[in-house]
This record gives C-alpha cells, sequence and structure tokens, in this order.
C-alpha cells in the first residue's frame, strides 16, 4: 500500500537514490523504460506510468509495427506499473535504481496479453494443474554466450570481436581479455544480485559464457533478462559492444542460452530423478523430453526468433541442428547432464542468446508441462554423433518455417492465448517482410560484379 512505498522512498533517498529506472522487457525481450525522480515513485505504483501502446512492438530500428489494438487505435495508453520487489541499486551509476514494471491496460484492467512477463506468469498459473493436481514447480537455470566487440572503423559494421581474438574456449585470464572485462562483468553481476555461478571464455575470439543460479521460472526469466541488459550497459559505458546476436560474424560460432529445467514437488525433491532406473530418470523426466521434442518445431520460434538465429543451427556447430535428445550428448537439441538426485535436469540446447528469457523460459516450460500432462514417450536417446540427418528430424530452417510451426501449434498457442500469439506473429512476420526489401552486403559482393 502507500505507507510501503513511501516507506521505500525513505530508504532510498538515505541510500542517497534520486532516480528510479522502471524498465520492463519488450516483445523482443529488449529492455525499455523511463527514469523517474524518486519523488514521482509513490504516484508512480498507484497510477502507472503512462506510456504510448507501442512499449511492446516498437522495433530497434524505431518502426512501430502494426500490431492490433495499437497504431490503429490511435496508440493509446498503456500503463507500467513499478514492482518494487524488483528493486536494486544500480552499481555502476550511483544515485539510480533499477526497477522490474509490469504493464496493466486501463481498457480493460488486466496485464497487457503481449507482455512477456505477463504471459510467463499466464503459463505457470495455466499449466500449474498439468502435473497432476499441481504442486510442482519449475526450477529454471540460465547459461548464455555473447560476444564482446571492440569498434573498428574498417569494418562494414563497425565492429570486431573483442581482444584481438585470441582467446579460445577456457582461455583463462588476459590472453583471451586483455583488458579484464570478464572478472569486471562478474563482479558487477554479482552487485546487482544477478545470481552468477560462473565465466568463461567461449569457443570463438570476444565470446564469453556466463552461467546463472537456478531459481523458479519467473525469477530466473528476470535475472536473464536483467543479465542481457547489464552486460550490454557496462560493455557500452567501455566503448564496447555486448551482442547476444545467434550468430554474429561469418566463420565463427553462434552464442546459445541454454536453460537447465528441472521440476521439484512440494516437498523440494526432483522428480524427474529416479535411482531405481537404468537412466537413472522418472517417467516424468521421459514424458518432459518427449514433449519438448514434440513441440520443438513451434519452439524455435520462441527460442530461435530472429532471421538470424537460422543461421547459427547447423553439423558441426555444438548448436542443435535435429530434434533429439542424449546423455550427456553436446551435440543434441536436448542434453541430460549427468548429474542426478537433486541436479537430475534437462539441458535445453535448442535457444539463443538473442531470445526473450520470458517466451523462452514460458515456451519450454510449456512443452515439457504439456508433455508431463499427456505422457508420450520419447524415442530412443542419441548414441554418439548428432549431426546425422537420418537419426533424426531437422529444425525449422527458417524464421518464416518457425512460425508457421507456431500458428499450427495448438497445444502450444492454447497456452500463450491467441493475442500475444497474434502479435509476436504480427512483429515477426513484419520483419520478415522488412528484411526481403533489403539489400544486404552479400547480394552486392554476389551479383554486383561478375553478372
Ligand atoms: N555456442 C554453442 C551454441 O551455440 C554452444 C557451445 C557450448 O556447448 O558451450 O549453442
Ligand atoms: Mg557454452
Ligand atoms: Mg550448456
Amino acid at each position: 500500500g502507500g505507507e510501503g512505498v513511501r516507506e521505500v522512498v525513505r530508504g532510498l533517498e538515505e541510500r542517497g537514490t534520486d532516480v528510479v529506472r522502471v524498465v520492463y522487457p519488450d516483445l523482443i525481450g529488449a529492455d525499455r523504460g523511463r527514469d523517474i525522480l524518486v519523488g514521482q515513485l509513490p504516484g508512480a505504483c498507484e497510477q502507472g506510468l503512462t506510456f504510448c501502446r507501442a512499449v511492446y512492438h516498437t522495433t530497434p530500428r524505431g518502426d512501430v509495427v502494426p500490431v492490433a489494438g495499437g497504431l490503429d487505435a490511435g496508440l493509446p495508453d498503456i500503463c507500467v506499473h513499478p514492482d518494487l520487489s524488483t528493486l536494486k541499486p544500480l552499481p555502476w551509476e550511483p544515485g539510480v535504481s533499477w526497477c522490474l514494471g509490469d504493464t496493466i491496460d486501463p481498457r480493460t484492467g488486466q496485464p497487457a496479453p503481449e507482455s512477456p512477463r505477463a504471459l510467463l506468469r499466464r503459463v505457470l498459473e495455466r499449466t500449474a494443474e498439468y502435473a497432476g493436481g499441481g504442486g510442482l514447480t519449475p526450477v529454471v537455470g540460465p547459461e548464455l554466450e555473447y560476444f564482446l566487440c571492440d569498434a573498428d572503423a574498417a569494418e562494414p559494421s563497425g565492429w570486431v570481436p573483442y581482444g584481438g581474438a585470441t582467446g579460445n574456449v577456457y582461455s583463462a585470464g588476459r590472453r583471451g581479455d586483455p583488458d579484464g572485462h570478464l572478472l569486471r562483468t562478474l563482479r558487477q553481476l554479482d552487485a546487482l544480485g544477478i545470481g552468477v555461478i560462473a565465466g568463461n571464455h567461449e569457443f570463438d575470439g570476444g565470446q564469453f559464457e556466463i552461467n546463472l543460479t537456478h531459481s523458479e521460472a519467473l525469477d530466473a526469466a528476470d535475472r536473464a533478462f536483467r543479465f542481457k541488459a547489464a552486460v550490454k550497459e557496462t560493455a557500452r559505458r567501455e566503448g564496447r559492444l555486448a551482442t547476444f546476436m545467434a550468430k554474429p560474424f561469418n566463420g565463427l560460432g553462434g552464442s546459445g542460452f541454454h536453460l537447465h529445467i528441472s521440476l521439484v514437488d512440494a516437498s523440494g525433491r526432483n522428480v524427474f530423478d529416479d535411482p531405481g532406473a537404468p537412466d537413472g530418470l522418472s517417467a516424468t523426466a521421459r514424458h518432459a523430453i518427449a514433449g519438448v521434442l514434440a513441440h520443438a518445431p513451434a519452439l524455435t520460434a520462441l527460442l530461435n526468433p530472429t532471421i538470424n538465429s537460422y543461421k547459427r543451427f547447423g553439423p558441426d556447430t555444438l548448436a542443435p541442428w535435429l530434434v533429439d535428445w542424449g546423455l550427456d550428448n553436446r551435440s543434441a537439441m536436448v542434453r541430460i547432464p549427468p548429474e542426478r538426485g537433486a541436479g537430475t535436469r534437462i539441458e535445453l540446447r535448442l535457444g539463443d542468446a538473442s531470445a526473450n528469457p520470458y517466451l523462452m523460459i514460458a515456451g519450454a516450460v510449456a512443452a515439457l508441462l504439456i508433455g508431463i500432462r499427456d505422457k508420450p514417450e520419447p524415442p530412443a536417446p542419441l548414441e554418439g554423433y548428432g549431426y546425422d540427418e537420418s537419426s533424426a528430424p531437422r529444425l525449422p530452417g527458417t524464421l518464416t518455417a518457425a512460425l508457421d510451426a507456431l500458428e499450427a501449434d495448438e497445444a502450444l498457442t492454447g497456452l500463450l492465448g491467441a493475442e500475444f500469439t497474434g502479435a509476436f506473429l504480427t512483429y515477426k512476420r513484419n520483419e520478415l517482410e522488412r528484411f526481403q526489401q533489403a539489400v544486404t552486403d552479400w547480394e552486392f559482393t554476389e551479383y554486383a560484379f561478375l553478372i
């Protein structure tokens, strides 16, 4: 209530905080928001901060995508309500605290249907019964890769992989990270309460991976969202670019966003674990795996949401290429890490770093719980090499195919809701149309000279 907010304001003022940055994830997971003076916080909590209804569907280029109820309705107000439980001081910006917001559509008094945070909450509520009377909680551990880039005016894009590209997988220390980026970033993320476990240099020069602790699904999505924003922000403050594009450079690997997922019952027991089974996996775990495999084509739209995403897939990339699963097999789409007991989990390696964490976690958890409800059995696990096309079906090869697969997947879209699905498909098909019209560097190189 009002007294609680005034208490929070007093605490902020005592700490010397004069500005609150209220941010929300847009449809593609980019952080957007507004800086308000601390004195405005009680009013913002009561009435919400007004934004125009393009909050979720303005592209990174600044175009408003014509989602129903947006520009066609005159871009009416939408209200962002600060979620004070997420308030955190920004370690690199003294005087500023950071908090997440939820949007309410004033015409309905309900959460905006295309709000990613509201979507994840809705999916968790609707699926709570799927596991036989509820009482099972999904636990999610995000793991993200990204490229750090140095400015280079000689490059057409203006950017090259950071550090002279001298690093390699697990290069520790300054050889692959001449400016100490990783240590600085880990400490900033820790100060921000993101919950980091570890960071390492990835396979390619300038590429890093950071592992986050596991927690309940919404909290994990909030942390992954803040993680991406914080890494991008700290890189920009150093004049660099941290990119979560799926595949930013020709000839270098892509950046994955692997999700570790388990399910615990009310007593905290991991229900994927079965010490009596030969592979240590319970029937519930097998159904969950089968659910993820069954919905994989539709999931690609949410987990691999850009035109660029499909350039990360391919044989021998450690990114998946086929719809398959395996025991401790990194060439499979679903890997079951070797730990059992409380650590029994699936590692979904499908997603790439460009995914909106809320949509990714909502989609993955939904597919897994549909599996637990319907009890399909997965095929035999992959043995050995996971890129032999005769062993399993291919993943969708393009964003176009992925969007069509999502649209056709009634079990999944039924959970996401027609309004969310409509907004997402409109946004993404608009992106495809704009790309269709754009002339790329590749075309010039291919056609300009010899033809
Ligand atoms: N970069 C790979 C991907 O795109 C993953 C490499 C790894 O296993 O760490 O998913
Ligand atoms: Mg990795
Ligand atoms: Mg991994």
